[in-house]
């Protein structure tokens, strides 16, 4: 006889079916007031987030696995399996269970990825990217979004994964969406393709031309789209990053930089935290933002150091307006809840005390009487609409909870305040019933209580219980132990009313909270305007402040190729130093001297000093002052270093390997308009190798590519063998007297002779023996002049390299995605005159 085929009980099998759609990810399907899981996902879950995992009987023999969490604490528990790379799908119960006939009907209401975390902390100075890939023949296409801000961008990148997997990176994405091969074990690859434009959203994609842009942003906005299962009306216009707006900066050039983190992985110690005094989470978003992005155009880089200088030139004004910087909320996000549907009315009454800053604002702009502050002061436009509604409606400190009343002031809604009324009448009724039937019965201990199953009731103490006569008409409801609970028609009939009046009141406050919402939905796009211009307010008087705090003074620029320092310093350094304690050190370089190699002991402050010269050239192209008294800097196009140890252990790529590998990069990309710093290159490896390449190095720049070189080193070799060849010998001071040695930190013209090794060897107390066997040893070895003779020689011979022809570096200058057909013809002619 067959086995008879087990059946699930009706609930488990509409389960089921809604899984199937969704085998990738852990469904939290509502019951009552839990969310439950089923089966693997309730294994898996309770494993994750330490739940009991339960069973449930589900019309088949064996239990099925199951665990839950209560619904109102369940946002935590979300973000907790998201963080650690789950799906979550979110199915609510679509109607209300006391009016469902038979199963209540539930739905997937919403898809949480890691890309999507919309219940994201306000005020917090990061951004959470999502992005979509596109593979093209000859490009990469890139859009991401960050969908608790709105904001949204595309760009184009070269053809090289190392590129797009750089700039994942950088942009740190939580998720990527693709529809094509694509895998990346450092985030979630999700495969989604629907290139469907629908009307409602046209209007994001005006202002970007670039079909293939297009095309990826719209998948990206699909996806989004798909997993929240709403309209998201707040995302902002689609902006085209064009990269060759920016310095380019490889991630390893940024990390060892330490622009926004500490090679520790803090922001304690980076350019970020230095320069981050701003006091709005849209205005430290912005300026992590510069910082990663150092501008290339000129005009901007002044228009933004215009801001800067009268900001700093403005003691007064600048002070107020941070004050009132101060009192402004995350409004972007803030925005963006309002018209994706998740802001409470907390939320609210912070959207409003923001607000209600703005007119200040644009009035303190107008003082400073500047044309472009003006410009500013009008796109802060007036929103008192919107605190106007919220003043009105929304009580002070109202709670978190939108859908247990408590939220609406008296005297908004006629109709509410109705409904209050009876509620309160209804009140006062019980008690003046409670003493009524006190002295109708005699029953000093009587008392009206309430409790959800019974409703109102009437509590007698079992002392009394024999006073209970039947002409009171009392109805027994339950026994306690030491109680007896009545009700009486009378009793009843209050109840419903007031009953009634509390429903009503619960659900007619949060019909008036979502009309409020759905008014202040018409003006999201000017809130996310006004919360830009505050950014960048924030931006400019933070630096401004900071810039007149530590003595920074403005950059100018030059267009030949010329670096002219004096006094710079290092402003993380002098920072966590003490600024009086600071050595400050000038640094002239030009077109014809633009390589400077740096000699002088460990530890003797050459890493520092170059360190300084790139973060002056990186913030004066953010548009912020410089640590220096007079800086006047080229504009750099692309910025390389090699510093430090970096050992990239998880490529398993040796040291040496990472430091040639970043060496070949800049000779390779770096023209003669970028910076490049080379912290003892070459070391690596054995000295006589490591020092040809270094030779080799430093031969190729002054050769071929020309661009402003800062190269430390301790083969003193090398200065001997560079003499008058465009490069220029400079040294790190120390006084050595009666064998110890004091830093001066000073850099002075020439090269040094020594290494000092020795001597800081006995600075860091190693034994007396080794520093005495090191010492006898190395006098045996400078005895042996042999060495330096042969070294001396290799300068007069001519080192031979494979030049790269006219054509080739025209060819690698060009970016084909950045040229119109016209341009390209053009271009082609041009390059074909170069043969
Ligand atoms: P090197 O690269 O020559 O080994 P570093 O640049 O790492 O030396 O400098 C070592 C330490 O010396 C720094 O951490 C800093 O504390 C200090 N230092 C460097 N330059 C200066 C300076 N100009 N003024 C004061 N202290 C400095």
């Amino acid at each position: 006889m067959a086995k008879k085929k087990e059946k699930y009980s009706p609930m488990m099998t509409k389960y089921l079916e809604l899984k199937k759609d969704y085998q990738d990810a852990i469904v939290f399907y509502r019951l009552g007031d839990f969310y439950e899981m089923f089966f693997d996902d309730a294994i898996t879950a309770s494993k994750e987030l330490n739940l009991a995992l339960t069973g449930k009987n589900a019309g088949v023999k064996e239990r099925v696995p199951m665990c839950g969490v209560p619904f109102h604490s369940a946002t935590t528990y979300i973000e907790d399996l998201v963080k650690k790379g789950h799906k979550v799908v979110i199915v609510e119960q679509l109607e209300d269970p006391k009016q469902a006939k038979g199963l209540v009907e539930r739905g997937v209401v919403q898809i949480v990825t890691p890309g999507t975390i919309m219940d994201l902390k306000l005020n917090e100075k990061v951004n959470h990217f999502i992005g979509a890939l596109g593979i093209f023949d000859f490009c990469y296409t890139l859009a991401y979004a960050d969908i608790s801000t709105g904001e949204f961008y595309c760009m184009n990148l070269e053809k090289d994964e190392r590129v797009l997997r750089n700039q994942i990176r950088t942009l740190d994405l939580k998720e990527l969406v693709v529809n094509d091969d694509f895998a990346d074990d450092s985030l979630m690859v999700t495969h989604y393709d629907n290139e469907h434009m629908s009307d409602r959203y046209k209007k994001l994609f005006e202002e970007v031309n670039d079909l293939k842009e297009i095309k990826v942003a719209v998948n990206l906005l699909n996806y989004m789209l798909e997993t929240q299962k709403r309209d998201l009306d707040y995302i902002q216009p689609l902006a085209e990053v064009r990269q060759s707006d920016y310095v380019t900066m490889d991630p390893s050039t940024k990390k060892s930089l330490e622009l926004t983190k500490s090679l520790s992985g803090d922001k304690y110690g980076s350019l970020l935290w230095l320069l981050d005094h701003t006091h709005s989470a849209m205005g430290g978003r912005m300026l992590k933002n510069w910082i990663e992005n150092p501008l290339l155009d000129q005009k901007q880089i002044m228009q933004r150091l215009d801001m800067v200088e009268i900001f700093v030139n403005n003691f007064i004004e600048r002070e107020t307006i941070i004050n009132m910087i101060k009192e402004v909320y995350d409004l972007e996000k803030l925005a963006s809840r309002i018209a994706f549907g998740n802001v409470n009315a907390r939320d609210l009454k912070w959207i409003a005390s923001s607000l209600k800053i703005i007119p200040e604002i644009r009035h303190q702009l107008y003082a400073l009487n500047d044309p472009v502050l003006n410009q500013l002061a009008e796109q802060l436009v007036d929103l008192s609409p919107i605190t106007q509604i919220i003043d009105d409606a929304i009580i002070d400190n109202p709670p978190l909870v939108i859908k247990e009343g408590n939220i609406i002031k008296q005297g908004y809604s006629a109709e509410l305040d109705e409904y209050r009324d009876l509620k309160a009448n209804g009140q006062k009724w019980l008690t003046e019933f409670e003493e009524k039937e006190k002295e109708r019965t005699g029953i000093s201990k009587l008392k009206i209580g309430y409790n959800r199953v019974f409703g109102y009731y009437i509590e007698i103490t079992k002392s009394q219980l024999n006073m209970v006569k039947d002409e009171f008409q009392y109805t027994r409801k339950q026994s306690l132990s030491n109680a007896e609970r009545f009700i009486t028609p009378e009793l009843k009939e209050m109840e419903d009313k007031i009953l009634s009046a509390q429903d009503r009141i619960v659900s007619l406050e949060y019909e008036i909270f979502s009309q409020v919402r759905q008014y202040i939905k018409g003006y999201v796009h000017q809130m996310q305007d006004v919360a830009k211009v505050v950014a960048r307010l924030d931006c400019y008087t933070a630096l401004a402040a900071l810039a007149a705090k530590n003595g920074y003074m403005r950059p100018t620029f030059n267009d030949d190729h010329r670096i002219d320092i004096v006094d710079g310093r290092h402003p993380v350094v002098e920072e966590v130093i003490s600024r009086q304690n600071y050595i400050a050190n000038d640094c002239h370089l030009d077109a014809k001297a633009n390589i400077m190699l740096i000699t002088g002991p460990n530890m003797g402050g050459k890493s520092t000093y170059m360190r300084q010269v790139v973060l002056t050239a990186i913030m004066a192209q953010i548009g912020s002052f410089v640590p220096a008294k007079k800086a006047n800097l080229p504009i750099f196009d692309q910025i390389f270093t090699r510093i430090g140890a970096s050992d990239d252990l998880v490529s398993g790529q040796s040291t040496f390997m990472v430091e040639m590998l970043e060496a070949n990069n800049a000779l390779r990309y770096a023209t003669e308009n970028s910076l490049i710093i080379f912290d003892e290159i070459g070391r690596g490896t054995a000295t006589y190798d490591g020092m040809a390449l270094a030779q080799g190095i430093i031969e190729y720049i002054a050769h071929h590519i020309h661009a402003l070189t800062l190269f430390s080193t301790h083969y003193h070799e090398l200065t001997l063998m560079n003499e008058n060849e465009g490069v220029k010998n400079v040294h790190a001071s120390a006084d050595v007297s009666h064998d110890t040695i004091k830093f001066l930190y000073k850099i002075q013209a020439g090269a040094t002779g020594e290494s000092y090794g020795i001597n800081v060897a006995k600075l860091a107390k190693l034994p007396d023996e080794v520093i005495n066997s090191a010492n006898v040893i190395l006098q045996s070895l400078l005895n042996n002049s042999q060495v330096s003779e042969t070294l001396h020689q290799v300068k007069k011979q001519t080192v031979v390299v494979q030049k790269e022809s006219e054509v080739e570096k025209a060819l690698a200058a060009i970016d084909p995605m950045q040229l119109s057909p016209i341009d390209a013809l053009s271009t082609l002619i041009e390059l074909k005159k170069l043969l």
